[in-house]
């Protein structure tokens, strides 16, 4: 495994990532810690979101969003996920879904995270 160097940058990120709830996407780390850091590059963000990954420092979610989003909560947990703005929040019940073998269809499960989609309250109170 590479060598993770932490450059102030660096921890920036997983500072960020610790600390913001909504599971953020590259592009919104990048928005919020530019203007602490002048140098700071979208790519750097990739990096450094990449490394952290292969880590396994932080999980990957998704795969129905546009953009790729990021979870320093890398135990298996569910998620609420706002369909109009695109938070996604940590669920802290612990249930366990589970399969039949029929369902299963040959599948050997490794983990299971369950999504709930809908609308978020600040989102239920707008207009479209
Ligand atoms: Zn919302
Ligand atoms: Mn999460």
């Amino acid at each position: 495994m590479k060598r993770f160097r932490r450059t102030p940058q660096r921890l920036a990120i997983m500072k960020f990532l610790a600390e913001n709830a909504s599971h953020p996407s590259a592009e919104e780390i990048y928005t919020a810690l530019s203007g602490q850091f002048p140098t700071l590059s979208l790519a750097t963000v990739y990096n450094t979101l990449e490394a952290l990954k292969e880590r396994g420092d932080i999980v990957e979610i998704g795969p129905d969003f546009d953009k790729k989003r990021f979870d320093p909560v890398v135990k298996p947990h569910h998620h609420l996920v706002c369909i109009r703005c695109k938070k996604i929040l940590d669920i802290p019940a612990k249930f366990n879904p589970t399969l039949t073998e029929d369902e299963r269809r040959g599948f050997r499960v490794i983990r299971s995270q369950v999504e709930f989609h809908g609308l978020c309250p600040e989102c239920q109170g707008r207009r479209k």
